[in-house]
């Protein structure tokens, strides 16, 4: 099969790569607006699942991810740079930079062509492709060519966040809310490479006026923001360039599509779904949309139609909790400053609940993860559940 995939992010290089593993006949080309290396953001955020499927789907590429990837095994809250309080949890992260760079080796490795700086303007640029698969990213080009055929609805968060990295190194995943005379300001970060973590600022639209800074230029929003986390930088600097471009505010763009299948073309990942950046999960539904489509291709090889159809319907199936999840998520932050006259304590649980769906005992298990020695247990535990899943993944242990 003739395949174009447009965008060489993570939804486009992993569904190349899946696809090549199942079926190496495919001749499936990757097209990226960007030079190799050109990317936007830092680190990427990922729990146990989903090395557990990347380790199923492609071993090769899963443990090149692992290893360049860092653990975090806490998360911290801290209410004006001081008051701390703690949520349990691990996860991993690495740079998207590295990430992309190991997908597209990969995707090299087993025949795709990856062509860099060619702009997709339409579909009709491929007439021969028997399937074109739509993988450039939130605010898809190609899927505004097709809003009523694909059902979409595009709608912008409220609150401006911008994506930094910083060299103060966050060993765990750290929230900080500081008060200034605008109104309420917070970032969210976690390592991300060896040396630097991600530095995720969001604030509310007043504040964001009230601080200037949708007037200040990038040097400017950097050393206000120094200024404003000082005592959680710890001395460290914030980095705004992530590969040459300066990072600028954003708000948050949902995409929803009623469906994701027109004709002998398909949307994955971000250009298909996204869900907020509080969750964390963009990326990894990004790789399992193209497992998902890879698979479906392999299962139904000759009946295309058949193919789209069943990973339009089981997709929209499996990413429907997460979106919901995502979308209370970003409501409880643009909503912050109701849950902000609470003590740390308080404040941290209504955070670790904002999803919704408490357990009876989540409570007790929020004041027991407050004591030093119990969190400590804990993260035994939890290392001890690491160990046990990448032995059955086959990784060495680390
Ligand atoms: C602040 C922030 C933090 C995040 N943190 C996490 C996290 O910790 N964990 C996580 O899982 N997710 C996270 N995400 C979400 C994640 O970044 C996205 O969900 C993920 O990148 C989606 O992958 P994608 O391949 O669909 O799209 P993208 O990564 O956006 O890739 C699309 C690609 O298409 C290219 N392209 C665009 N238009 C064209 C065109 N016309 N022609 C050719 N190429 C084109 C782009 O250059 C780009 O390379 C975060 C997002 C934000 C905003």
């Amino acid at each position: 099969m003739k395949i174009v995939c447009i965008g060489a992010g993570p939804a486009g290089l992993y569904f190349a790569i899946s696809a090549k593993l199942r079926e190496p006949g495919h001749e499936i080309r990757v097209i990226e607006q960007d030079p190799p290396g050109a990317t936007y953001g830092w680190g990427v955020g990922y729990g146990e699942d989903l090395l557990d499927t990347l380790f199923r789907n492609d071993p090769d590429s899963a443990r090149r991810i692992r290893s360049a990837s860092v653990l975090w095994e806490e998360q911290g809250i801290a209410l004006r740079g001081a008051d701390q309080a703690y949520l349990g949890g691990y996860g991993y992260a690495l740079n998207r930079a590295s990430l992309l760079e190991i997908l597209a080796e990969r995707a090299q490795g087993l025949g795709v062509d990856v062509e860099y700086q060619r702009s997709v303007e339409d579909i009709s640029e491929f007439p021969e492709a028997d399937l074109v698969v739509v993988a450039d990213g939130a605010n898809s080009k190609i899927r505004q060519n097709y809003v009523k055929e694909f059902g979409t609805e595009v709608s912008q968060g409220d609150n401006p966040y911008i994506w930094l990295g910083t060299d103060r190194v966050f060993d765990n995943f750290t929230y900080d809310f500081q008060e200034t005379r605008a109104g309420w300001i917070w970032f969210h970060a976690y390592p991300s490479s060896n040396g630097i973590s991600t530095f995720v600022v969001e604030c509310q639209e007043d504040t964001w006026r009230g601080l200037e800074l949708d007037q200040l230029d990038d040097e400017g929003t950097v050393h206000l923001l120094e200024r404003i986390f000082t005592r959680s930088l710890d001395g460290g600097s914030l980095i705004s360039r992530s590969r040459g471009r300066p990072a600028s505010w954003q708000r948050f763009t949902q995409v929803y599509n009623q469906t994701w299948l027109h004709d002998n073309v398909v949307l994955i990942g971000d250009a298909a779904h996204t869900t907020h950046f509080t969750i964390g999960s963009g990326t990894m539904l990004a790789m399992l949309d193209a497992i998902m489509l890879a698979q479906k291709l392999f299962e139904h090889g000759d009946d295309l139609a058949v193919a789209l159809k069943e990973f339009d319907v089981q997709g929209h199936a499996a990413i429907g909790q997460m979106q919901a999840a995502a979308r209370t998520s970003m409501a409880w932050f643009e909503n912050v400053d109701r849950y902000l006259d609470r003590n740390v304590h308080e404040f941290c649980y209504t955070m670790g609940t904002r999803h919704g769906g408490q357990r009876p005992w989540q409570y007790q298990h929020h004041l027991i993860n407050q004591n030093l020695v119990a969190r400590k247990a804990l993260r035994l535990l939890a290392t001890g559940s690491r160990w046990y899943r990448s032995c059955r993944r086959g990784e060495p242990w680390r």
